[in-house]
């Protein structure tokens, strides 16, 4: 035991050059190891890769990979040969030749992980050469694309569920980053996961508070909001002309630790303010979203939207920058009467889309505690008609809109006013 945990450690060291696992990565290797099947549901760039790739060299034979693209494989298998790993992937730009190679390496054990595609799966010579391949395990990545319901719907990812019947003993771990359950649930159903350990991490932000103003006149409202405070943070502007606009406000108003930064500055210039920005423990910039990129400041306390930004996402990656070190945090945002009415243009644009209606219904809820909204079943019917006016919602159409959000777990925010709504249920 003691042994292994040794063995873990100094392998990551030798061909990843870590000293470390980050959060989750240790109990999640721990578990693929114990042959049982896992379900891994982490963001983006957590390091999901690390915990199908070193259990791989742990453990006898080789693990089988299923990845939804070539240049996925392609990606990966050129990193892990760098770094001094056996990996191979098949695909149908390899001749007869090469893919012979590949299979009598895997025979021997040396391959420790083989990339393949889903639709490999249905292959007869793959499936005439895996029967002499021991397998330790599978690892389906972007799992996701077994759902239907999904965007990146994969139909070739059904054939898993055929191989996993025919080879019932060999574990399956799945990865995907997307975090509905409804997906989650299709996974385990359509990859028969048995009993799955899930590894999930929450993407809700618990410690940034969210506030949400109607003000019109936004810069003597911001003027209001930094006087009392002396701590670190920016504010989210929309153009150039409005960044310095309002810096030059605040610096008339006496508030000397207000700069602005935006992308028509000099690379000089910006990584100037940005340095004096990320040494201080209580400057604020005022920015487009030129500033972001490689923000690596724990300490910000909060973060300022002059105007909504331009989607759920952008608005959750920005506010996001705040609170890094766990701290309590807080994000404003400031609106007015026509930014509302865009987003009634924005909406009729783009109803067509599904994801994106939902998203922009959800960003328009939780933002602006107003949207009309229909139940779920009807949702897509408005495709036709397009969106009526907004008005605000009764607390029973709340209590639809928030258990319909809650089951589609699209990012949702809780500020003071969302909590209260809350308790009228
Ligand atoms: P995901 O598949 O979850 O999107 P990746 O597996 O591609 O993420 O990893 C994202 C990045 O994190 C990679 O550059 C990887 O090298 C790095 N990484 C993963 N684990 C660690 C670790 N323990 N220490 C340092 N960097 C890591
Ligand atoms: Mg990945």
């Amino acid at each position: 035991q003691q042994d292994f945990q040794e063995l873990k450690f100094k392998t990551l060291k030798y061909f990843w050059g870590y000293d470390s696992f980050r959060d989750s990565q240790e109990t999640i290797i721990d578990s693929v190891i114990n042959e049982k099947d896992n379900l891994v549901l982490l963001p983006t760039g957590a390091g999901k890769s690390l915990c199908y790739q070193l259990p791989a060299l742990l453990k006898e034979g080789t693990c089988l990979i299923i990845s939804p693209l070539l240049a996925l494989m392609k990606d990966q298998v050129n990193q892990l040969k760098s770094r001094g790993i056996e990996a191979e992937y098949l695909s149908s730009e390899l001749d007869e030749y090469d893919a012979e190679t590949i299979y009598g390496r895997c025979k021997e054990g040396l391959t420790k992980m083989l990339y393949i595609s889903p639709e490999r799966l249905t292959n007869k010579q793959f499936l005439q050469n895996i029967e002499e391949i021991q397998i330790s395990f599978i690892a389906v990545d972007e799992a996701h694309c077994i759902s239907e319901w999904g965007q990146d719907f994969r139909p070739s990812y059904q054939n898993i569920k055929d191989f996993r019947r025919n080879n019932p003993k060999i574990p399956c771990l799945a990865l995907t980053a997307t975090a509905t359950p409804k997906v989650l649930e299709e996974i385990k159903i359509k990859l028969e996961l048995k009993n799955p350990t899930v590894f999930q991490k929450s993407f809700k932000r618990e410690n940034i508070r969210i506030f949400t103003e109607e003000v019109s006149d936004k810069f003597q409202r911001i003027l209001d909001i930094l006087k009392y405070t002396n701590e670190a943070g920016i504010v989210y502007v929309r153009t150039r002309k409005e960044a310095e606009l309002l810096t030059e406000f605040l610096h008339k108003h006496q508030l000397k630790h207000v700069d602005f930064f935006h992308a028509g500055l000099t690379t000089k210039e910006k990584n100037a303010k940005q340095t004096i920005w990320n040494n201080s423990n209580s400057n604020v910039l005022i920015s487009t979203n030129a500033f972001g990129m490689g923000i690596d400041k724990d300490n910000v306390r909060f973060v300022i939207h002059y105007s909504p930004s331009p989607s759920i996402e952008n608005y959750y990656q920005e506010i996001g920058r705040s609170g890094r070190d766990g701290k309590d945090s807080f994000a404003f945002m400031l609106w007015d009467k026509q930014e509302l009415s865009n987003f009634d243009q924005i909406l009729k644009n783009q109803i067509p889309n599904k994801a994106e209606f939902l998203k922009i219904i959800t960003y328009l809820y939780s933002i602006f505690q107003v949207a009309e909204f229909e139940l779920p079943e009807k949702v897509f019917q408005l495709n036709a008609n397009g969106i009526q006016n907004f008005t605000k919602l009764s607390a029973a159409k709340i209590k639809n809109v928030l258990n319909f959000l809650h089951n589609q777990e699209i990012i949702f925010f809780n500020d003071h006013k969302s909590l209260s709504s809350l308790q009228l249920l």
